[in-house]
C-alpha cells in the first residue's frame, strides 16, 4: 500500500505510465496542471508528439481555493470515481469514462476530453449546442432512474446508500446552499448595494420555511445515487456531444436537487447575458436558455417515466400512475432547489463566470439582483407551477 502524496507533474506522468491504460506507455513525458475548479488538481498527461492523452485528478487534503486552513476528506476520489464509474453503466454515452482509482492516493484516470469544452466557458460567449439539454435531460434521467428504488432490489438499495455516504461533501452543499445565504455569514459575498435584498431574504418568514425544507429533504431524502454538483462547470459539450465530470459530492439524495442544479444554471446564465453580450445576442441566448430548461426537464420526465413503466422491479411502485406522481414531486423539488442554486451563486461564496465577467459593475449587480429574485421567486413558487411552460411564464414575468 503506498502512502499519500501530493503529486509533482513528474509523479503524474509515472502514474499515468503505470495505471493509464494506454498502449504505449513509454511514449507518456509529460504532464500540466489544468486544474480550473476549486478543490483538486488535475493533471493533462502528453505523448512526444504533443498530443494529450489522459487526465490524472488528484483530490487535496484541504479546499484548494481556500488552503489548507479548511481540510477536506480525500475519501471524495473514492465517491467521485464510484459515482462516474456507476453513472457510467447507465449512461455511458454522457458520463466520463473513469478507467482507474487508488483510494490511498486519492487519484483517478479518465479519459481526455480535451475534444469537448466546459458548457459555462461556451453559455458566457453565446455558443449555442442545440443537443446538450436534451442529452442533459437523459443523462439525468438514465443515472437517476437505475439508482432508484424503482430498480434497485431493497437490499442492494440501503448496501449502495452505505458506500456512497458522503458526509463532509454533502455538509459543504448543506451549509453553502441552505445555511450561509441566509444568514449574515462571513463567506457571503455580494455587491454592496444589494444589501437590502440579501437582508430581506433573512426576514421572508415564508422562504426560510421552504428552504428548511429543502435541506431537509436533502438530509433525508435517499431517493437515487446523484451526482451532486451537476452545474455547467462539470458538463463538458462538443458538436452533438455532451460529457459530466467532477461527481465528487455524489451521494444518494433527493432526485430534485440535481435536476435542480442543472436548471439553476442554465438560468444563471439566463440572467447573466444582458451583461456579457450586446443586446440582441443576449435576448436571442436568453430564449435559447429557456428552450434549454423546457428541453431538459421534458426530456427527463419523459424518460424517466418510459424507464419507469418498462423496468420498475418492486410491485407497488410499479403500479400505473405512480411514477408520475412521484415525477410531481421531484418537479417541485426541482424548482425548489433551482431557487436555491441562483441565490448561493449570488449571494454565498462560490461565484461563477456568468456574473464575474460582467464588466460593468452597474450592469453585474442589476444581473445579480435578477437572479436573486428570481431564486427567491422559484423557492416560493415551487409547490405551484404546473409544468415547464408554467415556468417559463414565472421566469418571464420575473423579469
Ligand atoms: P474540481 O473538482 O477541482 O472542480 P474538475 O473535475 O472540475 O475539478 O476539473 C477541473 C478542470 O480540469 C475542468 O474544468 C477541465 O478544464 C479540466 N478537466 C477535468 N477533467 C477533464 C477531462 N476528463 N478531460 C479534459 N479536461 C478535464
Ligand atoms: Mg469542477
Ligand atoms: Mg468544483
Ligand atoms: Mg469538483
Amino acid at each position: 500500500m503506498s502512502q499519500y502524496r501530493t503529486f509533482t507533474a513528474a509523479d503524474a506522468v509515472e502514474y499515468a505510465r503505470a495505471f493509464g491504460g494506454v498502449e504505449d506507455p513509454a511514449a507518456l513525458v509529460e504532464a500540466q496542471e489544468i486544474g480550473d475548479g476549486n478543490l483538486n488538481l488535475v493533471f493533462k498527461i502528453f505523448d512526444r508528439q504533443g498530443h494529450s492523452r489522459v487526465i490524472v485528478k488528484q483530490a487535496l487534503p484541504y479546499v484548494r481555493c481556500v488552503g489548507e486552513s479548511w481540510p477536506l476528506t480525500l475519501d471524495r476520489a473514492r465517491l467521485e470515481a464510484q459515482t462516474l464509474v456507476e453513472h457510467y453503466k447507465y449512461c455511458p454515452q454522457h458520463t466520463v469514462k473513469v478507467t482507474h482509482y487508488d483510494e490511498t492516493l486519492a487519484v483517478m484516470v479518465m479519459e481526455d476530453l480535451s475534444s469537448h469544452r466546459i458548457w459555462r466557458g461556451e453559455l458566457v460567449k453565446g455558443a449555442y449546442y442545440p443537443q446538450a439539454a436534451a442529452q442533459l435531460g437523459e443523462y439525468l434521467a438514465q443515472t437517476l432512474f437505475h439508482t432508484s428504488d424503482f430498480v434497485l432490489h431493497p437490499h442492494k438499495k440501503k448496501a449502495e446508500v452505505a458506500r456512497f455516504i458522503n458526509p463532509e461533501m454533502c455538509e459543504i452543499t448543506e451549509d453553502l446552499f441552505f445555511n450561509d445565504p441566509y444568514t449574515d455569514h462571513e463567506r457571503n459575498s455580494y455587491p454592496a448595494a444589494l444589501e437590502p435584498l440579501v437582508a430581506s431574504l433573512r426576514d421572508d418568514e415564508a422562504l426560510r420555511v421552504a428552504v428548511a425544507g429543502l435541506k431537509h429533504r436533502f438530509f433525508a431524502h435517499a431517493e437515487a445515487l446523484l451526482h451532486g454538483d451537476i452545474h455547467s462547470g462539470s458538463i463538458f459539450v462538443a458538436d452533438n456531444s455532451l460529457k459530466a465530470i467532477d461527481a465528487e459530492f455524489g451521494y444518494f439524495g433527493p432526485i430534485g436537487f440535481d435536476v435542480g442544479t442543472a436548471l439553476g444554471n442554465l438560468l444563471i446564465n439566463y440572467c447573466g447575458l444582458p451583461g456579457l453580450l450586446a443586446p440582441r445576442e443576449a435576448a436571442e441566448g436568453r430564449e435559447r436558455r429557456l428552450n434549454d430548461v423546457r428541453e431538459v426537464w421534458n426530456t427527463f420526465a419523459a424518460r424517466f417515466l418510459a424507464l419507469a413503466q418498462e423496468k420498475t422491479a418492486d410491485v407497488a411502485l410499479a403500479y400505473p400512475g405512480y411514477a408520475q406522481a412521484f415525477l410531481r414531486k421531484v418537479w417541485a423539488d426541482t424548482i425548489g432547489y433551482c431557487g436555491t442554486e441562483l441565490i448561493r451563486r449570488t449571494v454565498g461564496m462560490s461565484h461563477v463566470a456568468d456574473m464575474k465577467l460582467i464588466k460593468d459593475e452597474a450592469m453585474r449587480t442589476e444581473c445579480i439582483r435578477s437572479c436573486i429574485t428570481l431564486g427567491r421567486t422559484l423557492i416560493l413558487a415551487a409547490d405551484h407551477v404546473e409544468d415547464a411552460e408554467a415556468l417559463l411564464a414565472r421566469i418571464r414575468q420575473a423579469g
